[in-house]
């Protein structure tokens, strides 16, 4: 580790402590560090005296998947979405989907060298709308998100955040000025699942969710991925529905996906499609409109009713589209109703694909 190093640059969120120690802003981890110490997300770390970033202009790889993957279901629908991520995560959920890269270290991981313009033009020729940061959380190479975020904005390309919204306010606030759309994983109702399991707290991802909603234009949706026995009991969702209701209002888009084992938690059974459909009626029993069913099979669970008249308006089976009934900026054709969301023009075309990308971007890809 080198400040020298080329995927090294300085941070600004961090301030010394009275011990000798630094303490990292970023994220309310505030992981407190000795000279050559990396925090707990692996990618911040003490080197000469400041917080550097470790990994910027590095990735794990890109993917060109359907919007409606991350999942957004209300931002530019059909659209193609250029997905990558670096490697560490500042959670440390047992379950995670994505461990491979979230738990991975650096040096294992981050093959591709990709600068923000290289990323940018890359989407643009792949005809992609946006780029996601996802498969790990942007919250921790946020500057490096940031700037691929202007670069793909001058492209005419939107960026999206999937992440687990677990971040201190003020390098919040920085990095959601450069962000189009997000959808932010709730993974549960209860501050004891948060402490026990993902060794956080839920009252910070709120904290996020609430700011995006209410002092942002960033599209916002929600992912709750279902665990049997841990987060899928109807107190806990009737809860969580409510207080989205009570907070972010009814048109934000909330997602009930299908936990797979993995990582950690190989001991429990994939949840059965029985609960998510059970866990969707009951977000819309407390008055959410448009709540869905992800990772199974379900032709109800993955379609958009319109508000006004009752009408199956956006029809998807898995990530494609097979029933799209809105106008160009995002209204029922029936009976005229705006939907919530970022709608430009018709639907995209792209479909389930999901095409992998190979190669050093500055480099081409293959
Ligand atoms: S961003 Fe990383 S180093 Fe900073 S507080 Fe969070 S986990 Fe620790």
């Amino acid at each position: 580790m080198s400040c020298d190093d080329l995927f090294t640059t300085a941070t600004k969120y961090w301030h010394r402590l009275d011990d000798g120690r630094i303490q990292c802003d970023v994220c309310p981890r505030a992981c407190k560090l000795h000279e050559g110490q990396r925090g707990l997300c692996f990618v911040r770390a003490r080197l000469d005296d400041q917080i550097v970033l470790t990994s910027y202009g590095r990735s794990s790889g890109f993917c060109v998947d359907p919007v409606e993957k991350k999942p957004l279901n209300h931002f530019l629908p059909g659209s193609a979405v250029l997905s990558f991520g670096t490697a560490g995560c500042n959670l440390a959920c047992r379950f995670c989907q994505n461990w491979d890269i979230s738990k991975s270290r650096e040096v294992d991981t981050l093959a591709s060298r990709a600068t923000p313009d290289d990323i940018a033009r890359i989407a643009d020729e792949l005809g992609c709308r946006s780029v996601a940061f996802t498969y790990n959380d942007p919250t921790i190479f946020w500057e490096y998100a940031a700037d691929v975020a202007d670069a793909c904005h001058q492209r005419g390309i939107k960026a999206i955040s999937v992440t687990a919204g677990y971040m201190c306010a003020a390098p919040r606030a920085e990095f959601y000025r450069h962000i189009d759309a997000a959808n932010v994983d709730l993974k549960a109702f209860s501050e004891d699942f948060y402490r026990t399991i993902c060794v956080g707290h839920l009252h910070d991802v709120l904290d996020t969710v609430v700011y995006l909603r209410h002092e942002t234009d960033v599209w916002l949706e929600i992912t709750t991925l279902l665990i049997p026995g841990r987060n899928d009991a109807d107190a806990e969702i009737s809860a969580e529905c409510e207080w989205i209701r009570d907070n972010l209002g009814v048109d934000v888009p909330v997602h009930f996906t299908a936990f797979h084992p993995d990582y950690k938690m190989t001991d429990i059974a994939p949840t059965p499609p029985a609960s998510l459909t059970r866990a969707r009626d009951i977000a819309l029993g407390e008055g959410l409109r448009f709540v869905y069913t992800g990772n199974v099979h379900d032709t109800e669970g993955g379609t958009t009713f319109c508000p006004g008249c009752g009408a199956a308006v956006v029809v998807r089976d898995w990530y494609a589209l097979r029933r799209y009934a809105l106008t160009d900026d995002g209204r029922c054709q029936v009976c005229g109703w705006r939907l919530a969301g970022v709608y430009d023009g018709p639907a995209g075309r792209w479909g389930r694909r999901r095409l992998p990308l190979l190669g050093n971007l500055s480099g081409g890809v293959k």
